[in-house]
C-alpha cells in the first residue's frame, strides 16, 4: 500500500492559484531530495555509484541542478537534453549520451562536452570514427533479445529497436580496442516502469556476467555496467514501491557471487534511473470547470491531455484527489476529461470520487489533483488542437514557491510561424 500524499493544503492551493492560476505541475523539492538521499545510502556498498538522471522525465534545468548538487549526472538523448545537463552545471563523465539514430552533430556535441558516449549499433563504432572521432571512453547498449523478458511498456527486448545483440558486443569490444579505445563501459535498458524488485537484480545479474564473458573472450576490461533506468512507482495506492535496500543488498549478493574475485573487481555500479527520482514528487494541479451527466458522469477540467499524456498513451492510472475533500465519501463515479477533441483524453474512466464542484456551478470550482505526474508528465506534452502547454511550480524546502516555467502562449504557439510572410502570401 502507498500512501497517496500531496504536500499542500486546500488554502494553500488557493493563494497559489491567485498568482498562478490553474492548470500547473508541482514538484516537492524536499520530497525528491529525501528520495535521492535514500537512492544513495542503499547504494553506499558500491562507492563509484551515481545515477545519471534520465532528463526526457522532466527536462526542467532548476530540478537538474537539485540533482546535480546531490551527485547526481544526467542521461541524455538529444542535443537540447545536453544543454540543459550543462545548464544544471553537470559536466564531462556525469553525462551520458544513450540516444539512437543518432546523428553526427549529437555525436560531436557530446565528445567536445566529454559526455559518455553510449553506442546504440555495432555500424556506429564506425560512424563515430568517421564523424565525431573515438573517445578514450565508450560505453555499448546490451540488447539481450529472447534472454530477458520485457514489460508492458517497453516490449519485448526481441521486437525492441536498441541495443548489440551479444555476438555484436564481443566484436564491438574487440575492435574498440584495436583502434585504440581505453576504457569501457556496458549498459543495457530493457524494462519501463517495473515495480519487480528481482527483474531488476535479474539485470544486474546478466549484466555482471557479461562483463565476465567480455573479459575472457576480448581482454577488455569493462570500467562500469549501467543498469538503465524503468525502475516503477507505484501508481496505485495498492501497489507498493521498490524497496532500494533490498534491491541494492541484492545487487551486491551477485556482485558477490559473480564479480568478486575476478580482474573486475572494482566495477563500477551505474543507473540511469528517471521515473523513481521525481515521478511521486510531481502533481498536476487542475481546476473541475464543467461538469456533464449523458450516459455517464463528466468532470471537465482545464487541464488535458496535451498537459499529461499518459492516461490516454498506456491506459495509466494516476490517482486523483480533490483537496478540502480527502476525507469525504467517495459517493460518485465520474470520468474526469480534458478538452481536447479526442475522446481519449480522459485522466480517469470510471473513477469513485467525492462530489467534485465545478466552476460552472460555483464560480471557482474544486482543485483536482493528479498524483505521480513528476516524471514523464510535462515532457510529454505537445500542442495538438491548439493546446497550450502548463507551467511548472517547484515548492521549495522553505515553502515558498517558486515558478520554474511559465505557461505557454499564444505567442509561443506562432512562434515557429513567419506571420509576416503570411500576410503577403497570396
Ligand atoms: C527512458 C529512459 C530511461 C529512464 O527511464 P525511467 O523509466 O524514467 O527510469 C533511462 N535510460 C534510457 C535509455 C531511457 O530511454
Amino acid at each position: 500500500m502507498t500512501e497517496k500524499k500531496f504536500p499542500l493544503d486546500k488554502t494553500a492551493l488557493e493563494k497559489i492559484a491567485q498568482k498562478y492560476p490553474t492548470p500547473f505541475y508541482v514538484y516537492d523539492e524536499k520530497a525528491i531530495i529525501e528520495n535521492v538521499r535514500r537512492i544513495k545510502a542503499a547504494f553506499s556498498v558500491f562507492p563509484s555509484y551515481k545515477n545519471h538522471f534520465a532528463v526526457k522525465a522532466l527536462p526542467n534545468p532548476y530540478i537538474l541542478k537539485i540533482l546535480c548538487a546531490e551527485g547526481f549526472g544526467a542521461d541524455c538523448s538529444s542535443y537540447p537534453e545536453l544543454l540543459l545537463a550543462e545548464m544544471a552545471g553537470m559536466k564531462g563523465e556525469d553525462i551520458m549520451l544513450t540516444s539512437n539514430e543518432t546523428p553526427a552533430s549529437q555525436y560531436e556535441a557530446a565528445r567536445k562536452m566529454g559526455a559518455v558516449i553510449n553506442l546504440d549499433d555495432f555500424t556506429h563504432i564506425e560512424f563515430l570514427e568517421k564523424t565525431a572521432g573515438l573517445p578514450e571512453l565508450i560505453s555499448f547498449r546490451y540488447n539481450p533479445g529472447p534472454l530477458k523478458e520485457g514489460n508492458a511498456i517497453i516490449g519485448k527486448p526481441e521486437e525492441s529497436k536498441y541495443g548489440f545483440t551479444r555476438e555484436q558486443l564481443i566484436k564491438g569490444y574487440s575492435l574498440l580496442k584495436e583502434k585504440g579505445v581505453k576504457r569501457f563501459a556496458l549498459h543495457t535498458m530493457v524494462a519501463s516502469n517495473e515495480l519487480s524488485v528481482p527483474y531488476h537484480i535479474e539485470t544486474a545479474r546478466m549484466l555482471f556476467e557479461l562483463a565476465v564473458e567480455i573479459k575472457e573472450k576480448t581482454g577488455v576490461r569493462i570500467e562500469f555496467v549501467n543498469l538503465g533506468g524503468g525502475v516503477g512507482i507505484p501508481y496505485k495506492p495498492e501497489q507498493d514501491a521498490v524497496d532500494y535496500q533490498t534491491l541494492t543488498g541484492s545487487i551486491q549478493k551477485a556482485y558477490n557471487e559473480v564479480i568478486k574475485g575476478t580482474g573486475l573487481d572494482p566495477l563500477g555500479i551505474r543507473t540511469e534511473w528517471g521515473r523513481n527520482i521525481t515521478g511521486p514528487y510531481g502533481w498536476l494541479v487542475a481546476r473541475a470547470i464543467h461538469k456533464k451527466e449523458i450516459y455517464r458522469k463528466y468532470i471537465g477540467l482545464d487541464a488535458c491531455m496535451a498537459d499529461l499524456m499518459r492516461p490516454a498513451l498506456y491506459g495509466a492510472y494516476h490517482h486523483i484527489t480533490i483537496p478540502g475533500k480527502e476525507a469525504a465519501p467517495l459517493t460518485e463515479v465520474y470520468d474526469v476529461v480534458g478538452s481536447l477533441c479526442e475522446n481519449n483524453d480522459k485522466f480517469a474512466i470510471q473513477r469513485s470520487l467525492p462530489k467534485i464542484d465545478t466552476a460552472s456551478e460555483n464560480g471557482t470550482g474544486d482543485f483536482v489533483v493528479i498524483h505521480d505526474a513528476g516524471a514523464h508528465g510535462r515532457a510529454m506534452g505537445f500542442n495538438y488542437n491548439g493546446k497550450l502547454r502548463c507551467g511548472e511550480l517547484l515548492l521549495r524546502q522553505d515553502g515558498s514557491i517558486v515558478q520554474i516555467r511559465r505557461p505557454e502562449t499564444t505567442e509561443d504557439y506562432f512562434a515557429t510561424l513567419d506571420l509576416a510572410g503570411v500576410k503577403d502570401f497570396c
